[in-house]
């Protein structure tokens, strides 16, 4: 990414924020930040923020002591720096940079006391979260974002061929779930964000992390694992069993992957993002299971492993090319075991192309 790359991404969400009827965009340190201008400062409770306005030169409001490191970053001689000593009014300063009047979106995970700062000093002005106000900002990815995703799966896909040869019964979900990380890094992970191993009645809780539960033979075990490779993500599903599986697990299985691949299908420019929540909840829905899928069927994925858009009813935004995400179905039986299968999909011009590509055949373990 050179500076210029920055520079069209800023000058892109300024336009994108009038076109939504925002006077602008103020951007605190997270992946919109890092997205947008490269910088990635510590987060801490001086303010820093990014100020785009329609068509005027970018501004960050930076602490003075920060200052040196945010004019070496990438975009750094794109942006006119607003520096702030500690004890001046940090919501001043940009309160001279702001239209006192309209509607600003404001980064999701920005402090409160910063809103509040800025609320008290242009009482006029009014906030919307950028997630609401812009949620294409970071949704369609580019050719080489495209490819760094790819890259990230293939690595998840690596990693999910690795763990198949590990020993599981008689071992705890937390020892798995260590060597999912390690695997992860060992195939260029730098940022691990989560490593679910649910084994038997555990894999019935979708968010279930890994605990010292000691997998038995006969289990169900939901391996769900991701995070960063070269700054975007990985998120992969696939559910083993340890030995030889009943017909009912089989038959779950089946019905999860029928799913997954029903939803994969769907994909294609123009289709709104709930019909691919439709399309497998369908499918699960019809095999009698449909209570017992319970979560969304899927989240966009960039420089974060959960964004916008979101595969869930109610969620009209088309899919356009380039836009990259997961489709997730799963099955959750309580007490007993849960299915879930995963990949990250991107939408081309002629449809869905899969970013993880591991047999999504139910694995067989030791
Ligand atoms: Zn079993
Ligand atoms: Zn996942
Ligand atoms: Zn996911």
């Amino acid at each position: 990414m050179t500076r210029e790359d920055y520079e069209r991404r800023m000058r892109r969400a300024g336009r994108a924020a009038a076109d939504a009827g925002l006077a602008g965009l103020i951007v605190t340190p997270g992946p919109d930040l890092a997205w947008l201008c490269g910088y990635q400062p510590p987060v801490t409770e001086r303010l820093t923020a990014l100020l785009l306005r329609p068509d005027e030169r970018p501004v960050l409001v930076v602490p003075a002591l920060e200052r040196p490191d945010a004019e070496r970053s990438p975009a750094g001689g794109a942006m006119e720096m607003a520096g702030w000593r500690d004890g001046e009014d940090p919501y001043a300063v940009m309160a001279r940079r702001l239209a006192h009047q309209g509607r600003y979106g404001i980064s999701d995970a920005a402090w409160a006391m910063h809103l509040l700062g800025l609320q008290r000093t242009l009482p006029q002005v009014s906030y919307t979260s950028l997630t609401e106000g812009l949620p294409m900002l970071r949704a369609v990815k580019d050719e080489h974002e495209v490819a760094l995703l790819a890259a990230a799966g293939q690595a998840a896909d690596a990693t999910y061929e690795d763990i198949l040869k590990v020993p599981f019964a008689g071992r705890r979900e937390s020892d798995v779930a260590a060597d999912l990380a390690r695997l992860l890094r060992e195939h260029g992970h730098s940022q691990v964000d989560f490593t679910i191993v649910g084994s038997g009645p555990n894999g019935a809780n979708p968010h279930h992390e890994a605990s010292d539960r000691v997998i038995e033979d006969g289990d169900m075990v939901v391996l769900d694992f991701g995070g960063l490779k070269d700054g975007y993500g990985s998120d992969t599903t696939r559910t083993v069993h340890v030995g030889e599986p009943t017909a009912e697990e089989r038959k779950v299985h089946d019905i999860v992957r029928e799913a997954q691949q029903a939803a994969f299908e769907a994909v294609r420019p123009g289709a709104a993002c709930q019909e691919i929540d439709r399309v497998a909840r369908k499918v699960i829905k019809a095999a009698g299971y449909g209570e017992y899928f319970i979560h969304r069927t899927g989240h966009g994925i960039g420089v974060t492993t959960h964004e916008p858009p979101y595969m869930v009813e109610g969620e009209h935004l088309p899919l356009v090319p380039g836009m990259c995400f997961s489709i997730e179905p799963g099955i959750y039986l309580p007490g007993r075991f849960g299915v879930r299968i995963e990949d990250i999909v991107t939408c081309t011009e002629t449809g869905g192309r899969r970013l993880n590509n591991t047999p999504r055949e139910m694995g067989i373990v030791g």
